[in-house]
Order: C-alpha cells, then structure tokens, then sequence
C-alpha cells in the first residue's frame, strides 16, 4: 500500500499531467496531487484557480487527492507518509531538470523515492507554458487540455478568445 505524492505548478493541468495521474494511480494506493506554490516563481493563475482546476478534474478518482503547499516537497510526502515522488518525463532535457531535482530530493531525504513515468506519445508535446502562450494568441488549445481548463484560459486572454471566436 505504497501512496505516492505528484507534484508541480499545474499552471493549468494539461491532459498530459492527467494521463500520468490516471496511470499513475492505479499503480499506487493514493495520490496526493500537490500544487506547489513557490514565492520566486510567477504563475497565470493563482493558487485556488489552480487547486480547484486540479481538484475538479480528479473528482471521478476516489484515491486522489489534491492539496497545495508552499514547502518542500519531501516534507509534504513525509507529512502524509508517502514513500514516492512522481514525475513525467517528455524528453532528454525533462530527463535531465527531473534527474537533478530528484538527486536533491534524495539528498533531503532517503526514504523517499523517486519515480519517473514517460509521457503517452499523444501527449508528449504537452507543455503549460506553450498552451498559455497559444492561448494568448487566440488559439484552440482544446485538444491539449479540459474543458474546464480552455474555459478558464479563455477568461484570461478575453481579447485574444474573443478575436479567434469571431473570426
Ligand atoms: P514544473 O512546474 O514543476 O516544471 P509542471 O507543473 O509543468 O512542472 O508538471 C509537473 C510534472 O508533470 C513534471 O514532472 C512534468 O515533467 C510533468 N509533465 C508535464 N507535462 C507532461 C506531459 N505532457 N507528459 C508527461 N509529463 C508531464
């Protein structure tokens, strides 16, 4: 009964942070999907718009759970004892940020591990900061993410929607 903790900016939840959720967890018997809320770091949406996005989309699923946290991560999974790190990986440069984070994380603390899942082909081209720099421009990035998702970029980027519904 391994739980495992999934973390990262979600800034917004795409349908590749989805898939990994959903294999993710049938893998472990909870998952604690953490919004991380880092001081230095300039996000599209807040802290709420990001933790109701999450929690919205993982309603359906009994064994995961969503929280925010403004600490380090592995004293978020020591707090609800969980003994993995999840992380996807799309590519080599993915591969080489993650590897690093999850030596530092190792170096925190020991007993928890780190566990790499590779994106879904379908999805590995997925990336927040690119749907939010297609979605300023008006873009349809309704094959990339929720509708709950695409509703609230559209509210966003009012002018750049607006332009691209009206043609
Ligand atoms: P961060 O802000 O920490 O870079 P994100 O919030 O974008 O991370 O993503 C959280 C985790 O999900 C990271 O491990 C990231 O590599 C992974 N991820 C993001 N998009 C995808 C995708 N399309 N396929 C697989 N993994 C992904």
């Amino acid at each position: 009964m391994v739980k495992a903790v999934y973390p990262g900016s979600f800034d917004p939840p795409t349908f590749g942070h989805l898939n990994i959720i959903e294999r993710a967890r049938t893998i472990f018997s909870e998952i604690h999907v953490v919004v991380a809320v880092n001081s230095e770091k300039k996000y599209l949406f807040s802290e709420q718009e990001r933790l109701e996005l999450m929690s919205e989309l993982v309603k359906p699923w009994d064994n995961v759970f969503v929280h925010s946290w403004n600490n380090l991560i592995v004293e978020y999974a020591r707090r609800v004892d969980a003994r993995v790190l999840i992380r996807g990986v799309r590519n080599l440069a993915d591969f080489s940020y993650e590897f690093d984070l999850a030596m530092m994380n190792r170096g925190l603390n020991r007993e928890i591990e780190t566990i790499f899942l590779s994106t879904d082909p379908e999805y590995f081209v997925l990336r927040s900061s690119a749907i939010k720099e297609l979605a300023s421009f008006g873009g349809d990035v309704s094959s990339m993410v929720p509708p709950n998702v695409a509703i609230a970029l559209g509210k966003k980027y009012p002018l750049a929607h607006q332009q691209a519904i009206s043609g």
